[in-house]
Formats: C-alpha cells, structure tokens, sequence
C-alpha cells in the first residue's frame, strides 16, 4: 500500500522527504517512518513506559516507608 499525501491526495514515492513534492505540505511523520525508524520509536516509547513504573514504585516504596 502506497503513502498518499492526506492534503493532496498523491502517492508519497520517497518517506526521505519531509514534504510531498507536489503540493509541499509537511507529511504526518507515521507516513514518514521506515519500518527502522518505527522499531526505534516503538523502543523509545518501551523506555519511557518503563522509566516511569520505576518512577511510581519508587515513589510507592518512599509513601510506605512515610507512613512508618
Ligand atoms: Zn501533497
């Protein structure tokens, strides 16, 4: 399935480009990302979910430890 510019309507031939050479509006960047630059987005977005349940045990572990 091709990536068609949503302002346009034409077929997006290189995701390089930032804008779609016919009309030149910016492209939404999931058109955008090769199936690399989703895994390290998907990668990041893991992290970020992990980092912050570190977060909120930390700070469950520091409320119980108040409490005492
Ligand atoms: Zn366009």
């Amino acid at each position: 399935m091709s990536a068609k510019c949503p302002a346009c309507g034409s077929i997006i031939y290189s995701r390089r480009n930032v804008l779609c050479g016919v009309c030149g509006r910016r492209l939404p960047h999931e058109l955008l990302f090769t199936g690399q630059e989703r895994e390290n987005v998907e990668r990041d977005l893991a992290e970020a979910k992990h980092r912050a349940r570190l977060a909120t045990e930390a700070r469950l572990a520091r409320e119980q430890r108040d409490s005492y």
